[in-house]
């Protein structure tokens, strides 16, 4: 790391490689379930993607929407971080907010991190593969305040806590 606290590109790609291997050596993976199909975005639609589906081919898979297991409904209005990331959240310096009209969703988005440890920790899954940029699923970046940066979302932010290995979709 530089002096700033930020990774060097070289870093930064040697961790993607060990996240990359962390999936192919996982036997069972949890996911998110919207890369898998599911229309369970806050805007109704999935975000199934082909590479995911690819790299998952002969595992086990653990599908998981945080957000819709926390009882959000489908579709429901868009939340940003708002104060820092996953991380901080845990640590009572940031919220989740709803963007428009900044209703506290905090307490639900906590929920349904804990739902997905849950499923993690019964079926054993060493390794999640998340959605990039989502305040629960995102684990390179995350909106804060409508402002895309560095950080993990409320989810991952709890199962690296929990000494999981969380692959992004964009590290694909
Ligand atoms: S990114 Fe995560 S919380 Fe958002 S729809 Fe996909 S699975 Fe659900």
């Amino acid at each position: 790391m530089d002096p700033d606290g930020a990774r060097s590109p070289s870093s930064e790609a040697s961790a993607r490689d060990a996240r990359r291997q962390a999936l192919r050596d996982a036997p069972v993976v949890l996911v998110s379930a919207c890369l898998l199909g599911e229309a369970c975005r806050y805007d109704g639609r999935s975000q199934r993607s082909e590479r995911v589906l690819a790299a998952l081919d002969g595992k086990s898979v653990v599908p998981i929407c945080p957000e819709a297991a926390a009882g959000m409904g489908i579709p429901r209005p868009p939340v940003d971080l708002s104060g820092g990331t996953g991380v901080d959240v845990w640590a009572g310096r940031a919220r989740a907010l709803t963007r428009e009209t900044r209703e506290d969703r905090t307490e639900a988005f906590q929920d349904g991190a804990r739902l997905a440890l849950d499923a993690a920790r019964r079926f054993e899954v060493p390794v999640a593969l998340l959605k990039e940029k989502s305040p629960s699923c995102g684990s390179q970046r995350v909106y804060d305040t409508g402002v895309l940066r560095p950080g993990e979302g409320i989810t991952t932010a709890l199962l690296r806590a929990d000494g999981r290995t969380v692959v992004s979709d964009e590290d694909l």
